[in-house]
């Protein structure tokens, strides 16, 4: 490890024995195949990859630590309380067989799962231990599947695709089309899970804010995807069956830690949460004390107990997480994402439109009446739907696309509330 990695790992509150921990969690993972007997994430040790093969992410981590320290001590740059964050959500599922194909109802189960827990509307919280009942937080964090794709066409949010790859592992294959999974949409406008057949015994891993663009979001095992208490007809794995792993994952994908901090007595970077020696498994009774506290907070979603036992995220997660929302957060992005906005009907709006068409350098806009050339917004995508951000447009409903390769692309066109989408050919 190089000096510069170590230095990292300090500041994000991670220390050597705690990785050296982390690979004692993942040899007691239940084997290929065999049914999961305790709960496992892979968040840390991916992290751990990601922090070694670049070393760049750990300073970004570092300046979106800072950034979260310096918001959660001070009142007045914290978001209000006022506006909950509506995230769009595009599930990827992919499957090798019928069974992995979950429905739309089982991913739907899930979402209604998120919006529960994130807003402590879950009717379980009732059961948090008195001495923490004070603590348990509405994160005013909503989920919504997403109404429109990055390029402006409606959706439901929900991708369905058929794969050759049998069993998936932590590497990111899935979130690659050319390694038979699915490509991530744009990560600032939207949150990305992919259900599938996940192996190593895992339930689940997320990617922490700082990382990749391309490799953000949430990876969990088909079975443990949604809620049989909400939609008894999905395909479910026992134990895991309540949708508390998304819970968990989309935590570490909001910034937080595991509870007891990866390490023995170790430090998760919140206040309000009790130090504790290592992760609580299955069911325990309170109060289980270690490392001189008054008990684990075993209930919270950031341990690793059963999904019928966590039932909270504290005041200080809330906080934590919020702060990624506040001016210059890094997920900041999601709070103007038109993703869970329906585009509309283009047989009831009057289009622009773009020409010439194909072209070679310049596309002329025409606007609807009454729209200002000025105030447009106009983005260009491939057919994969990533922005190509070389391309510029002027006041004079001009966008210059001569840089571009030859192809097929998107141009999406935003006047008002109105977002219009046309395909074009740069010749
Ligand atoms: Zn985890």
């Amino acid at each position: 490890m190089n000096k510069l990695y170590l230095s990292a790992l300090a500041v994000l509150g991670l220390s050597t024995s705690a990785l050296a921990q982390d690979a004692r969690i993942s040899i007691s993972r239940a084997p290929e195949g065999s049914a999961i007997t305790r709960r496992a994430c892979g968040s840390m040790e991916v992290l751990e990859a990601q922090l070694a093969a670049d070393p760049a992410q750990a300073q970004r981590m570092a300046a979106i630590e800072a950034h979260a320290q310096r918001v959660m001590a001070s009142p007045n740059l914290q978001r209000t309380a006022a506006g909950t964050v509506i995230i769009p959500v595009v599930v990827h599922v992919l499957y090798n067989t019928a069974a992995q194909n979950i429905s739309d109802a089982q991913v739907q189960s899930q979402i209604d799962v998120l919006n529960e827990d994130f807003r402590k509307l879950n009717a379980d919280v009732s059961k948090t231990p008195a001495q923490f009942a004070g603590l348990a937080a509405d994160a005013n964090v909503q989920f919504v599947l997403a109404k429109r794709t990055p390029t402006g066409a409606a959706t439901n949010g929900i991708i369905h695709k058929q794969t050759k790859t049998a069993s998936w592992s932590t590497n990111d294959a899935v979130k690659n089309s050319k390694r038979g999974g699915d490509d991530a949409w744009d990560a600032t406008k939207y949150l990305n899970l992919w259900a599938c057949n996940l192996g190593q015994g895992l339930l689940g891993y997320a990617q922490f804010p700082g990382g990749s663009a391309s490799t953000d979001g949430v990876v969990i095992l088909y079975s443990a995807f949604g809620s049989r208490a909400k939609y008894s007809a999905g395909t479910y794995t026992t134990t895991y069956d309540l949708g508390r792993t998304a819970t968990h994952e989309v935590g570490h994908w909001l910034n937080l830690r595991h509870i007891w901090g990866d390490a023995s007595c170790g430090n998760d970077l919140v206040s309000d949460t009790p130090t504790q020696q290592t992760s609580n498994y299955g069911c325990p009774a309170f109060p289980h004390v270690t490392c001189s506290n008054s008990g684990d907070m075993s209930m919270n979603y950031m341990d690793y107990t059963d999904d019928k036992c966590m039932y909270m995220f504290s005041t200080g997660q809330s906080a934590r997480m919020n702060a990624l929302f506040a001016t210059g957060g890094a997920r900041a992005g999601l709070l103007t994402s038109l993703g869970g906005t329906a585009p509309r009907a283009a047989a009831t709006t009057t289009l622009a439109t773009a020409y010439p068409n194909p072209t070679s350098d310049v596309l002329n806009l025409s606007l609807p009446a009454g729209a200002d050339a000025g105030r447009a917004t106009v983005h260009v995508f491939d057919l994969a739907g990533h922005e190509m951000k070389q391309i510029s447009y002027d006041s004079r409903g001009q966008v210059r696309v001569g840089s571009l390769p030859r192809g097929l692309y998107y141009i999406t066109v935003g006047t008002g509330a109105d977002v219009t989408r046309q395909r074009f050919e740069k010749e």
